[in-house]
């Protein structure tokens, strides 16, 4: 903790960044160079970026096959304990053997599984999903998804959208796979609509206790206008990342009984990708995403009293509970009402064989 000139106090903080790239997407190269920029030295706010999770994007556009294209991404990031490794699949045109190979040849070296229904113009209800489902499923490893929305000018959902990797369908795939935790990449990127559409997919699972849903937070609320509540030109609003950290540990929601479940967002920036592309603008770019999201979390009335720990979980701790290579079983939903009765027949039953036992030896100890 370190107080600064204007009297406002900062707190330095570790970043797990479970979202970054390499390939090549519209025509645009990334490279391995753009990521080591993040990692190899503090950030200007003096954050350290602890870890970038990569996943190769030539696999997600069929440039490359799967076993080759996972198998170059380990090699390039060989020995450097920066990085971790999304296996990236390609249902369209690949096979779950590829990935099983990979994961038999490559034991805990992949932190996870990357799908991109969009890029694949491939619905997740498409039955090619299901062979990997059922593996990750098995195995209980992590599936990261690109999710969006289409929206318009307004940030509002016109009936007519057809969005291949909508929030809903992705929803409906991870209920089938209830050991797998599913990520929606971009809390349903678009804006406005689109992201509340991912916070009431979460919501209904947690509710329905039928998927393990999480979302990171890349491309959230970027575009938002400077907030008039924040010091003119200094912050962003940081709208539905708040919106959906309070929905999450149900804040205004008197019937909610889940506990708090904020553990379920993740952060990720989607670097090197457009904006963090510039070599003069990216690590300012990114610094003042972090630093955006921490000034919104500090100054929301409600978060304010527990802002230090909301920070940490979001920007490292979540991933690390999320994102571990030793196959633990994944946090489930909680069932109150089911364990609450578990356990209140379990107490009647319990105190009914006490009286019994007291009955019977009263009436054996009149007898002698
Ligand atoms: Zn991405």
């Amino acid at each position: 903790m370190k107080v600064n000139g204007i009297n406002e106090t900062v707190f330095y903080g570790k970043i797990i960044d479970t979202h970054a790239h390499i390939g090549t997407l519209n025509g645009h190269e990334y490279k391995k160079e753009q990521l080591d920029v993040f990692v190899k030295s503090k950030l200007p706010n003096d954050d350290i970026v602890e870890k970038m999770y990569v996943s190769n994007i030539d696999v997600l556009t069929s440039a490359e096959n799967e076993f080759d294209g996972n198998k170059k991404t380990l090699e390039l990031f060989k020995n450097n304990e920066k990085y971790e490794i999304f296996a990236s699949c390609s249902p369209k045109d690949g096979s779950i053997d590829n990935i099983k190979k990979l994961y038999e040849k490559y034991p805990d070296k992949f932190i996870g599984l990357k799908f991109h229904p969009s890029i694949q113009n491939l619905s997740p209800s498409d039955k090619r999903y299901e062979p990997y489902m059922e593996f990750a499923d098995k195995n209980k490893i992590p599936c990261l998804f690109h999710s969006a929305v289409s929206v318009d000018e307004q940030g509002k959902i016109s009936k007519t959208s057809v969005e291949v990797s909508d929030p809903r369908s992705i929803y409906k795939l991870a209920r089938k796979y209830k050991n797998a935790p599913v990520v929606m990449a971009h809390l349903g990127a678009g804006w406005n609509e689109s992201h509340d559409r991912a916070i009431d997919v979460l919501t209904e699972s947690i509710k329905k206790g039928d998927a393990n849903l999480y979302a990171d937070i890349s491309w959230v609320d970027i575009g938002l206008p400077h907030n008039g509540n924040f010091p003119a030109g200094e912050h962003r609003d940081k709208e539905h990342i708040i919106k959906a950290i309070k929905k999450l540990k149900g804040i205004g929601d008197k019937d909610w009984k889940y506990g708090d479940q904020s553990f379920r967002l993740v952060f990720g920036s989607d670097a090197p990708i457009d904006r963090f592309s510039d070599k003069n603008d990216r690590i300012k770019e990114y610094t003042a995403f972090v630093d955006d999201i921490k000034y919104a979390i500090r100054n929301d009335k409600d978060l304010k009293p527990e802002a230090e720990k909301i920070i940490d979980d979001l920007f490292s701790k979540n991933a690390e509970k999320l994102y571990n290579k030793t196959n633990k079983p994944p946090a489930r939903t909680p069932h109150p009402n089911k364990n609450k009765w578990g356990w209140i027949s379990l107490g009647l039953f319990l105190l009914a064989g006490g009286i019994l036992l007291y009955y019977k030896k009263r009436s054996e100890g009149k007898k002698s």
